[in-house]
């Protein structure tokens, strides 16, 4: 079958192969794979940003329909189901992080698409508990979307608690800062800022307002802070959702905080280490939540909410590109063109 792979270490070495289908185990089901999501991540995995272990076939957002079933799953799943499914390979299940349900942070966990093989394949095969069904009515685009979207629930309502937040400021407006507003809104924050740059300005900024957003900024335009000022009669916002991993934003955006106030960190930076205004942090009594990929719970969430949030998903899949025209794709993303871009397998 196709599939595009990181072949080697280091910067680049990614093309598209052919590679032999693999069978399911017994606790495995093998996934005719519908769309794939080209994520920031495999940017940063081309570039060598983030840890990967080659030759692997890249990807890790998919949706498709099972074709085998392994024998001890026979009856819990059936050929012809529709799925989605986690990315947590090689969790182990039994350290004191899988027993508390937190298996995307196993230390054991070997990612499928940067670790172990993934989903930019015309097949899969992966372990049946990370596979999910698509609730009904939920089409194959908005399907496509529930790995990022889990991502976005994890992050503004469990570990940012952000439920009885009135204001914040979402740095960053691709696909995790769009997300991000989705569930801003749903968790009623009154006051929704996005922020981002000259990239951001044609397309993504309307979306955002479309999404939900109740102002955007260029910062490459405006003061930032003087429009986060003016918003919050001078105190801040209550909460900051830093999506971009852009280190100038990083450090422009823990003054923005109210005292007290809570910094939500999603954004991946590709430097090791960058600057921070940590005394702030301190005198402002800030709480900092660093979030990480999508528990089974975080999946709950975002399966349940894609039916009511359709229409706007669908918006954020601004391509579909057959396998075949992946680099156009990742040129795209690195140009920052469009939000989510699927690459199609079946075509
Ligand atoms: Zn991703
Ligand atoms: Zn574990």
């Amino acid at each position: 079958m196709k599939a595009l792979m990181k072949t080697a270490p280091g910067r680049g070495h990614v093309a598209l192969c052919d590679v032999p289908e693999r069978a399911p185990q017994a606790d495995e089901v093998r996934i005719a794979v519908k769309y794939c999501g080209i994520c920031g991540t495999d940017l940063h995995i081309e570039a060598d940003e983030f840890p990967n272990d080659p030759p692997v076939i890249m990807g890790h957002e998919y949706c498709g329909t099972i074709v085998e079933v392994g024998s001890a799953l026979a009856g819990a799943w059936q050929v012809g189901e529709r799925v989605v499914g986690e990315l947590h390979t090689g969790a182990c299940g039994t350290c004191f992080l899988c027993r508390a349900g937190k298996p995307h942070i196993c230390p054991h966990k070997r990612a499928l698409g940067s670790r172990t093989d993934g989903a930019f394949a015309e097949f899969l095969t992966v372990p049946g508990w990370l596979v999910h069904r698509i609730p009904d009515g939920v089409p194959w685009e908005v399907a496509a979307l529930s790995e990022p979207f889990a991502i976005a629930a994890h992050c503004l309502v469990e570990r940012g608690a952000l439920g009885g937040v009135r204001r914040v400021l979402i740095s960053g407006s691709a696909t995790m800062g769009l997300m991000s507003v989705i569930w801003a809104r749903r968790l009623g924050i009154e006051e929704i800022l996005v922020s981002g740059t000259d990239l951001d300005a044609a397309e993504r900024f309307a979306l955002a307002r479309e999404l939900g957003a109740t102002c955007t900024v260029n910062v490459q335009r405006e003061d930032l802070r003087q429009v986060v000022m003016e918003r919050t009669e001078g105190q801040g916002v209550d909460a900051w959702v830093e999506c971009s991993g852009s280190p100038a934003a990083i450090s422009q955006g823990v003054p923005l905080v109210k005292r007290t106030g809570q910094v939500v960190l999603i954004g991946l930076v590709g430097e090791e280490t960058i600057p921070v205004p940590w005394n702030t942090l301190l005198y402002h009594e800030l709480g900092l939540v660093g979030c990480f990929s999508s528990p089974p719970s975080s999946w709950a969430l975002a399966l349940s909410a894609e039916a009511e949030e359709g229409h706007k998903l669908r918006r954020l899949v601004t391509s579909i590109l057959p396998l075949e025209r992946w680099a156009e794709g990742f040129a795209m993303m690195r140009q920052g063109q469009g939000v989510k871009i699927l690459l199609d397998m079946q075509s």
